[in-house]
């Protein structure tokens, strides 16, 4: 008896030390990662998962997990009705099982995906302000059975964790936030000058439809800065699921290409596509990757050259599939480089250069970062650059280095 008491007091302060540890990391991603790990350790079960809850879709998205490969896994949407995971939410109540398998709540697609079998679990509700953010489970007991005294564990480290997951998207969003309220500074004082222009008796009709017609550039770009700002807040906060699915990157290109050829045709540039129409399958969203292509292939327009040239290729390897935008335009000096992933970075932002937000990469590298990938990126000032996305090419691979 004493020595139950002496472990669970070891337990709860090890909780302490786990509640100060959350408490101080703002990093959305790192934070998941630290309330899986200190669940599987003070519930002692051989793996631990956080699922996130998204009230705007009503539907559960499985984030992170000791034990599985993260990119595979990620964004796998869980269903409210049918899944412990999802009843749990609707009833706000923890659960514990010794056998999940003989549970009709089930939901076996995480298990069928990772090949590994559940047996017995515990699963909490992240609840913080009255509001459920997601549900933290706790798998297969090492030794034993789960106990109500595991459970408990659970429940504590789950309302440390919520208010951290709260805390990290706030703070996530407010940095996002004075970011790009600082980034429509500028494109409103140039529309406030604009405008006071046009009230001047002394502007001429020419001079006045120049200046309507640089309003309504800047509008359409202020309009497009907002979009690229809600789809990078809902990729950053990891509310974005990639519903993957079987398709042929080449055939993409493709379509990507008849998307874009009459802008390219606007600038007196020709694009083309090399080879390898029979590339094997690969999974991954393909919606989102044609947003990848696009923005990389209007890039590769807007800053190339007149009578200049975009070729378009996909290959595949064994693990991954590579899909290259390269282009005979004014390249990127070495130095800009490393930034060119940054938010709002741009690095030809003089005036008479193509107008743009600076936040298209960072959507891209986003987007392939969720799916296990990376971008790589060659440039030569005046000769052109080339952009290459690389994803494993069955969505279970493990992230490509
Ligand atoms: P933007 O909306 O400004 O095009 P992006 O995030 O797509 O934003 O790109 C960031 C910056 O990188 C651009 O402003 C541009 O300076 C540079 N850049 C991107 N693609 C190319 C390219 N193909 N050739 C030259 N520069 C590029």
């Amino acid at each position: 008896m004493a020595e139950i008491k002496t472990q669970r007091l070891d337990g709860y302060r090890r909780l302490i030390e786990i509640a100060r540890d959350l408490a101080s990391t703002l990093d959305l991603d790192m934070l998941l990662q630290r309330i899986v790990h200190a669940a599987a350790e003070v519930s002692g079960s051989e793996a631990a998962s956080i699922l996130l809850y998204d009230n705007l879709t009503r539907q559960l998205n499985f984030q992170v997990a000791t034990n599985l490969d993260e990119p595979t896994m990620r964004g796998l949407v869980v269903p409210l009705d049918n899944s412990i995971a999802g009843w749990i939410v609707l009833n706000r109540k923890s659960v514990r099982l010794a056998n999940v398998q003989d549970d009709p709540r089930f939901f076996g697609h995480v298990d069928r995906m990772s090949g590994r079998p559940t047996e017995s679990l515990i699963g909490v509700p992240l609840i913080t302000k009255n509001k459920v953010v997601g549900v933290l489970e706790a798998l297969n007991k090492e030794h034993g059975k789960f106990t109500e005294g595991d459970e408990s564990m659970l429940a504590v480290l789950g309302s440390q964790a919520a208010v951290a997951i709260e805390n990290a998207r706030l703070f996530q969003q407010s940095d996002l936030i004075s970011e790009f309220v600082h980034e429509l500074r500028t494109p409103l004082a140039s529309l406030s000058t604009a405008t006071y222009l046009l009230l001047r008796p002394e502007m001429s009709r020419e001079q006045q439809e120049q200046i309507i017609h640089n309003i309504h550039s800047e509008t359409l770009r202020l309009n497009s800065m907002a979009s690229s700002f809600l789809d990078l807040a809902r990729l950053e906060s990891g509310r974005v699921q990639f519903r993957k699915t079987s398709f042929n990157a080449a055939d993409l290109l493709f379509e990507c290409k008849d998307i874009m050829n009459s802008k390219a045709e606007d600038e007196d540039v020709h694009i083309r596509i090399e080879g390898s129409e029979s590339m094997p399958p690969c999974e991954a969203d393909r919606d989102k990757l044609k947003q990848v292509i696009l923005n990389l292939l209007s890039n590769a327009i807007k800053y190339n050259r007149p009578n200049g040239s975009v070729f378009m290729s996909a290959s595949a390897t064994e693990p991954n599939v590579c899909m290259t935008v390269q282009d005979t335009g004014i390249g990127i000096p070495e130095e800009a480089i490393p930034h060119l992933f940054e938010k709002f970075y741009r690095v030809h932002d003089a005036e008479g250069n193509p107008s743009g937000t600076g936040l298209g990469l960072s959507i891209c590298r986003q987007i392939v970062q969720g799916h296990g990938g990376r971008m790589e990126v060659k440039s030569k000032v005046g000769v052109g650059t080339s952009f290459t996305v690389i994803i494993p090419r069955s969505g279970k691979t493990t992230p490509v280095r």
